[in-house]
């Protein structure tokens, strides 16, 4: 068990387990993808660590870049996403893969869908390491999920709460009794606080 500020989150996801998720992920999208140039679109701040090991494991050459948006939770909507770093080359003709730490409700990717409108890429697809299909409430396709997990906060591999956490090599999640205490004394996690994705 860990305690991250005033919380305690106890070991979910193993290394070795996301290791086995990013290499399936890594090589079903190689195969797809064929002898294009992808261009790897990671979603910062979250997704630096999945980037990181994702661009390793694939196996052909490819373009990797950036882009930097925050959500705001609790008392702000979630939907108000804020573009801290936007596109910063011509992505006309593409073929395009955004890589996700995480998908929860999709806001973030209604953003990312709302960047890419205007842009002519060849194709836009969306890979995520982890999602929660009992919080996604979007249409959005999602092509690649690595692994599916309950809608309880998680940090590590890249995921923080409040700025901590993002450095550990495997997923915790929350401790469930404390966090629905929490939950009712003082709202979610980052409740009245900006966070970046
Ligand atoms: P969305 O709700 O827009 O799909 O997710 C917004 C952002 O909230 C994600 O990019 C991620 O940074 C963060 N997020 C969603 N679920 C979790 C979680 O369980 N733990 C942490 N640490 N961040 C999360
Ligand atoms: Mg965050
Ligand atoms: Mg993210």
């Amino acid at each position: 068990m860990i305690k991250l500020h005033d919380k305690y989150f106890k070991p979910f996801i193993s290394a070795k387990e996301i290791d086995k998720a990013m290499t399936r992920m890594a090589t079903e999208i190689a195969n797809d993808i064929g002898d294009e140039i992808p261009v790897f679109i990671g979603i910062l701040n979250g997704s630096f660590m999945v980037v990181s090991d994702f661009v390793k494991k694939y196996p052909k050459p490819c373009e990797v870049t950036f882009i930097k948006l925050a959500s705001y939770e609790g008392v702000k909507s979630t939907e108000d996403i804020q573009r801290l770093i936007g596109l910063t080359q011509d992505l006309t003709g593409r073929t395009v893969v955004v890589l996700e730490d995480i998908i929860d409700t999709g806001n973030t990717l209604a953003e990312v869908h709302r960047i890419f409108k205007n842009e002519q890429v060849k194709s836009l697809k969306i890979a995520t390491l982890f999602y929660k299909p009992e919080a996604y409430k979007k249409d959005y396709k999602l092509h690649y999920i690595g692994i599916e997990i309950p809608n309880k906060f998680i940090v590590g591999y890249g995921l923080d709460y409040d700025g901590l956490g993002r450095n550990i090599p495997e997923v915790y999640q929350i401790k469930e009794t404390q966090y629905m205490t929490n939950l009712v004394l003082f709202g979610p996690p980052g409740a009245g606080k900006g966070t970046q994705a």
